[in-house]
């Protein structure tokens, strides 16, 4: 094991060779450890959000949740078991951005009147915008955004684009402080102290301020990108300017939620009962990401069956009764075929998880 002693205190301590910024047990002060002259930069802004939760308020948030969704609500506690869950502090980069987006394209006009000329393009019209937007964009801090489950893809965007990247905006993801206004997760923050996480991991920070930066960068453009997609009919210009006002460190707290699910009923022969997952925040315990129990795959396949059933119901009517039975067997074997077409295409996701305050007004 690799000794280091603190920049600030002195004290010696184990570090992990995977961190890039060390924290030290005793006073929670961080450095960078340079292994080849042996010189320590001590870090300072480093914030931490203190967590406020333990299992048995991470328990009734599940039930709660569940409740609220499903549409046996008696049957819960029967049908419902939490598994296990645990907490982690996650360390953020929380890079203070505004973004400047210029686009131009060509919409299809909504009208097109008689004797206005029929050239090609007449038809079609020019349109070009900037828009400008401010985020606390926030990437983490770690190798691999799969280690916990559920921090994949944090950010719901309000425009109806599609979203594949980890970072997220701080302000708006991760839900509101209850009983604290509108306060925003962010700003419960504290500097950072081993003791705020209140009895959860302190995960170590494994990831530069400037690939977080690069990596904030490329998604915020691609973000950008999209939106401006859905201005336009056809996009063909698009440029955003992005302009670093600040970087820091902050611990985020969560919450790992397992639970299973065995339906009572004869519905249990149709659902594939496994394992399946919630993930909270841990200081405006919001509900980020979910799986739910029926899947919309799960209420397809009810589909399928049922009407495959159908399809051979009908098939031996028309075989044995009358040859018209055969127009039933056609209509049910394509709603089969449907069903199943949509089972393998389609990822489940829960539309109303709880969402926080708003930090998209314009940039001055
Ligand atoms: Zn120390």
């Amino acid at each position: 094991m690799f000794q280091v002693s603190c920049a600030a205190c002195n004290a010696s301590f184990e570090y992990n060779v995977d961190d890039y910024i060390h924290l030290c047990p005793f006073c929670s002060s961080g450095f960078i450890l340079d292994l080849e002259e042996g010189a320590k930069d001590i870090i300072g802004d480093h914030f931490i959000v203190p967590n406020r939760m333990d299992r048995e308020q991470v328990e009734g948030i599940f039930y709660d949740w569940i409740t609220n969704r499903y549409h046996r609500p008696d049957k819960v506690k029967n049908e419902f078991q939490i598994l296990g869950s645990y907490g982690i502090s996650l360390p953020y980069w929380v890079i203070s951005v505004e973004a400047h987006t210029f686009w131009s394209g060509h919409s299809q006009k909504a009208n097109h009147y008689r004797g206005q000329g029929n050239e090609y393009g007449a038809r079609f019209l020019k349109e070009e915008n900037r828009f400008s937007r401010r985020y606390r964009w926030s990437v983490l801090a770690r190798k691999s955004p799969k280690e916990h489950w559920g921090l994949e893809r944090l950010h719901h965007p309000k425009e109806d684009v599609l979203v594949d990247w980890d970072g997220f905006p701080l302000d708006e993801t991760l839900g509101i402080v209850k009983g604290a206004g509108s306060a925003s997760v962010y700003d419960a923050r504290q500097m950072f102290k081993f003791d705020h996480a209140n009895g959860l991991t302190i995960s170590g920070v494994q990831v530069k301020e400037s690939s977080a930066i690069s990596r904030a960068k490329d998604q915020i453009q691609e973000y950008h990108r999209r939106i401006a997609k859905t201005k336009v009919g056809t996009l063909y210009e698009h440029r955003t300017e992005i302009e670093i006002v600040g970087i820091h460190l902050v611990h985020l707290p969560f919450w790992v939620v397992r639970y299973s699910f065995a339906p009572k009923s004869a519905f249990r022969f149709l659902t594939t009962a496994r394992e399946r997952r919630l993930l909270v925040q841990g200081h405006s315990l919001a509900v980020l990401e979910a799986e739910l129990p029926l899947s919309s795959a799960d209420k397809v396949m009810t589909n399928l069956v049922v009407c495959g059933s159908l399809a051979v119901l009908s098939l031996g009517l028309a075989l044995f009764v009358h040859p018209l039975f055969f127009l039933v067997t056609i209509v049910f074997s394509g709603v089969c075929v449907l069903s199943a077409w949509k089972i393998f295409g389609r990822e489940k996701s829960d539309s109303d998880v709880g969402r926080g305050a708003d930090l998209q007004e314009p940039a001055a």
